[in-house]
């Protein structure tokens, strides 16, 4: 044994993983006086830091410049930004981003930082390889509570004929040193898109396929009808219903048609393919196979509503598991994991709601659970936020609200925002479902003159107009609605509903 990786062999904590998720637990933990062994095996941070969350959102942020430079024609500025500046620019925020969190998280009181490979060699053994100036290392070091958060990596699908050096992925696109005069995207989810903004913003020819017949496809139609007017406007060539078939290297051809059929066009020229068809976790190769974990068909850890694997004293969180997928996300399961950890005897409450952000312009921003068409005890609310003072002002054309909140109740179920600071707005909406504010009580709330706030204003005046004009009406379709909801969890336990249906 050459050089000691850690100080100690046993902490009360290890984490493996210093991204989102790790470094949430690690920091948390500590703040209850933990003794923390954090180890992490590429950069700090993790995806958010380097090849996700930062770079995305700085590069949306800088390209704006380059975008209006070029219809301003700023030919005066000195130093005018191009898309080649904007992206070492990037690269230079993100790499000060990550330096500094090693300089933050490494000298936290109760934590020891340490850049090592971790297999989970047993329910609280962990064992660490690192190569040192000597050669390489191993040690062993065991903790009552190990937790994991290695995180995901990107989905490759095959796309025949297109050499390694055009393929990108969120790994290697903020890579670039300058944008592809032409770029296809596969994948019209957020990473998709808001690159499509982004690398149109730079100049580049912008070309977004993807499968379903519409971009975000889990979006409401009619937002995403919004969406796309929106980025199509921006220059942005948007072909759901779509794939990729095959490259051709030597006249730059990307043949595409529709899912399963033979390719019936093809885009020329294309430079690059940036390919964004979801996540898969890193589940496998790190020992939990081996100890014990159960995992879902996707691959993903399987955790309780603490966080807890079926392996005692191990726990996951982030993108590893089905409760990751962002970094709000991974933050807030790692504090039901800090509490649970810490303060085993206090109640943890609810799990948490679920709002996402795709930072297009405009913003994408939702919350619960919105089916295609309301049930008949939901009132559904649209507002054309385009119509609000504040649109107008900001000669913003495209935007809108949709609210599905319980009849006579008043509970939100759900909203969907498509407009300007939708990822801001969409917060009130997550306040209220987990402090359970019904909607009329929104009403009254003060909105300051003139912001967005004014779409959800309107959305309240319309849920009140409906309900308290109505109200005998709304509570005998609310109440008829739990009725059947009662009866039939209640037929459906005693086994009654199948049999029922049998004799029809
Ligand atoms: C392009 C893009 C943009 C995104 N934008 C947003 C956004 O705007 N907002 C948002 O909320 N989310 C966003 N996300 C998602 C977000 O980045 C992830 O959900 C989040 O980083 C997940 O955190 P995590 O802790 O699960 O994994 P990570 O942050 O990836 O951390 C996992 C860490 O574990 C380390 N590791 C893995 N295995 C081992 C091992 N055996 N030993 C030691 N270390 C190991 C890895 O090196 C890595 O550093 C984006 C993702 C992408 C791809």
């Amino acid at each position: 044994m050459s050089t000691p990786l850690t100080t100690e062999s046993s902490y009360d904590v290890i984490v493996v993983g210093a991204g989102s998720g790790g470094l949430t637990a690690a920091v948390g933990l500590s703040r209850f006086s933990k003794r923390v062994l954090l180890v992490e095996k590429g950069p700090m941070g993790g995806d958010c830091t380097n090849t996700g969350c930062i770079p995305s959102k700085s590069l949306l942020h800088l390209s704006q410049d380059v975008a209006q430079a070029r219809n301003h024609n700023q030919e005066q500025l000195a130093e005018t930004p191009t898309g080649s500046s904007v992206l070492e620019r990037v690269r230079t925020r993100r790499d000060q981003l990550a330096n500094h969190e090693v300089d933050e998280f490494g000298s936290m009181d109760g934590i020891e930082l340490v850049f090592a490979t971790a297999t989970i060699v047993g329910p609280q053994r962990v064992e660490l390889r690192a190569q040192t100036a000597t050669g390489p290392v191993t040690v062993e070091v065991t903790a009552p509570n190990v937790v994991v958060s290695p995180g995901s990596k990107p989905r490759r699908i095959p796309v025949p004929g297109l050499p390694e050096y055009r393929y990108l992925t969120n790994e290697e696109i903020f890579e670039l040193t300058d944008p592809p005069a032409r770029l296809a995207i596969i994948g019209a989810g957020p990473v998709g898109l808001e690159m499509a903004v982004a690398f149109t913003r730079l100049g580049s020819d912008v070309v977004v396929l993807d499968a379903a017949d519409q971009i975000l496809p889990s979006l409401l139609p009619e937002a995403a009808k919004v969406l796309t007017e929106a980025l199509t406007a921006q220059g942005i060539d948007l072909r759901p219903g779509l794939v990729a078939h095959g490259y051709d290297e030597a006249t730059g051809t990307l043949a595409i048609g529709p899912l399963g059929a033979e390719p019936n066009d093809a885009i020329s020229d294309v430079d690059a393919v940036l390919v964004a068809v979801g996540r898969i976790p890193n589940s496998k190769g790190m020992g939990l196979e081996d100890v014990g974990v159960n995992f879902a068909p996707s691959g993903h850890v399987e955790v309780d509503a603490k966080g807890r694997t079926a392996v005692d004293g191990l726990w996951a969180v982030g993108d590893v598991t089905l409760n990751g997928g962002t970094t709000h996300l991974a933050n807030a399961w790692g504090r039901r994991l800090i509490q649970a950890i810490a303060l085993p005897y206090l109640p943890l409450g609810d799990e948490p709601e679920r709002p996402a952000v795709t930072y297009t312009k405009p913003e994408v921003a939702t919350i619960g659970h919105q089916p295609t068409e309301a049930a008949r005890d939901v009132i559904r609310i649209t507002v054309d936020i385009a119509g609000v003072d504040r649109a107008y002002t900001d000669e913003v054309d495209h935007g809108i609200l949709i609210v599905d909140v319980r009849r006579f109740t008043g509970k939100i179920l759900g909203a969907t925002i498509v407009g300007p600071r939708a990822g801001e707005l969409i917060t009130m909406f997550s306040l209220a479902m987990k402090a359970d504010i019904a909607f009329h009580k929104w009403y009254g709330t003060v909105y300051p003159y003139p912001t967005y706030g004014d779409a959800i204003s309107r959305a309240v005046d319309e849920y009140m107009s409906a309900t308290m004009s109505n109200l005998p009406s709304q509570f005998g379709v609310w109440a008829g609605a739990r009725v059947r909801s009662v009866a039939g969890r209640e037929l459906s336990a005693a086994g009654l509903v199948g049999r029922v249906r049998g004799r029809g």
